[in-house]
């Protein structure tokens, strides 16, 4: 039987109000998903897809203001038939 990958998916999150826009999670993110917004001077998530949950953002941010949570992933439940299935099925 194959073993299909699943992409993990994550939510990461901004408090505005903390944050000071001081970049170093900008910098040091490695996939590039954090900006600094203008004029507001604030962190924001511009490429959320692509962040693999390294947590450096959350980990080094000085003021606390930003988390980075894996989303929930329902798997099918184990009874469930798929919709669709050919002749005879
Ligand atoms: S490290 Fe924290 S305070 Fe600095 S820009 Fe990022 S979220 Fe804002
Ligand atoms: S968890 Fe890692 S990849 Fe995702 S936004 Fe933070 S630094 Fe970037």
């Amino acid at each position: 039987m194959a073993v299909k990958k699943v992409k993990k998916e994550f939510a990461v999150t901004v408090a505005e109000k903390r944050c000071k826009g001081c970049g170093i999670c900008i910098e040091l993110c490695p996939k590039k998903v954090l900006e600094l917004a203008y004029p507001q001077m604030k962190c924001r998530v511009v490429r959320i897809q692509d962040c693999i949950g390294c947590l450096m953002c959350e980990l080094h941010c000085p003021d606390f203001a930003i988390l980075c949570k894996p989303k929930e992933i329902t798997p099918a439940a184990p009874d469930e038939k798929p919709a669709a299935r050919g002749k005879g099925a």
